[in-house]
């Protein structure tokens, strides 16, 4: 396929596009800059390309999930490797002339200009700088895991933060659930639809009340509020829970509950709206308090952080851009 320039528009010379032309910018300004390719950065990059938009992804390729060899829940891709799916997206937009991705090199700077935005680009330094009229942040959460010594070691081997995600391959085993957050309790009554053998290590932290305790006890669920001293295991296989005590639980798997945060450090000058933990404030359809800026996936959704959700909210959040940029109301 190779691209044909007659006057001001680029064509394709691929048989289902040759009457079709992609518009030609007649500035060296992207309409939309995607800040992030995971799921949701892509699959809006697909579908705002598709509606003729110069598209720029910046993606610094630093998947969350990269922990993990496979990824569950996608349709189509259960158990795809998480770097196969984004290798998969970006080779379907490479079709596209007036989609351009750049990996391995993030956003250092975005600044509000008068014509929308720029940004600096590059690893560690700036190399290039580059404007758009509009921007979608689709940076996923940066996440810190409980503090427990060498648990980064089974983190997505044998120990997972998702129970939608990977519950189904730890069904019917000893499980633990570690985390010193309130929701503890609410993450142990979910995670006992997959096993009957669940212990929850709160690390310390006073975060399970003594009437969740009793209703956990009720169904099995013992609460150890002990800090942890070690994971034993090898190769990322889990086997026991060592307390400061000395006190060893045997697992075969089990749940982190880490915090998350969306991170914003590379904004300039201007602030959108966040909640009360650090995450962006959208309306339904992706737009934050600043005009021309969007955001979508797990740096904007308060709920399930899974790739298919990611992925279906930068689709949305493409139509709404589009709608946007024609300047018509969006029905959702
Ligand atoms: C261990 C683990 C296992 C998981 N397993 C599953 C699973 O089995 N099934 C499932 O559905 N979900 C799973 N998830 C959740 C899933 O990974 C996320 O919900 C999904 O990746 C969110 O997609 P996203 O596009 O919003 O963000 P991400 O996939 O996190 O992508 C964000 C991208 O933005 C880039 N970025 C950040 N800042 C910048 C910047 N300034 N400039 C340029 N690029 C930047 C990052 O490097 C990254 O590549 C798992 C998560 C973890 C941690």
């Amino acid at each position: 396929m190779k691209l044909i320039r007659t006057g001001s528009t680029l064509s394709l010379d691929h048989p289902r596009w040759q009457t079709e032309a992609v518009r030609t910018p007649d500035t060296d300004t992207y309409d939309v800059l995607v800040i992030g390719g995971g799921p949701a950065g892509l699959s809006a990059a697909l579908n705002l390309g598709r509606s003729l938009m110069r598209v720029l992804v910046v993606d610094a390729d630093r998947p969350r999930n990269a922990a993990t060899l496979n990824s569950h829940g996608f349709l189509t891709r259960d158990g795809v490797a998480p770097h196969e799916l984004r290798r998969m997206a970006r080779d379907e937009l490479a079709a596209y002339p007036n989609i351009e991705v750049r990996t391995r090199v993030r956003v250092l700077e975005l600044s509000r200009a008068d014509a929308g935005f720029t940004a600096s680009i590059g690893r560690k330094d700036p190399t290039d700088v580059v404007a758009a009229r509009s921007v979608l942040l689709a940076t996923g959460l940066h996440e810190t895991l409980p503090d427990v010594p060498n648990l980064r070691g089974f983190y997505g081997i044998s120990l997972f933060s998702c129970a939608a995600c990977d519950a189904w391959e730890l069904r019917g085993r000893r499980l633990a659930l570690i985390g010193e957050t309130t929701d503890l309790a609410d993450r142990a009554r979910l995670i006992s639809r997959w096993t009957e053998s669940l212990t929850v290590f709160t690390l310390g932290a006073e975060t399970v009340t003594p009437e969740e305790e009793a209703e956990l006890a009720a169904s099995g669920v013992a609460v150890l509020r002990l800090p942890i001293a070690e994971l034993v295991g090898d190769r990322g296989r889990i086997e026991a829970i060592r307390l400061t005590d000395g006190t060893v639980v045997t697992v075969e798997g089990g749940f982190v509950r880490p915090e998350w945060e969306t991170d914003l450090s590379f904004l300039h000058g201007f602030a959108p709206a966040i909640d009360r933990d650090g995450h962006l404030i959208t309306d339904r359809s992706g737009r934050t308090d600043i005009p021309g800026l969007y955001a979508a996936g797990d740096a904007a959704i308060p709920g399930p952080q899974q790739l298919i959700v990611a992925a279906g909210a930068g689709a949305r959040v493409a139509s709404v851009m589009v709608h946007d940029a024609v300047g018509i109301a969006t029905a959702h």
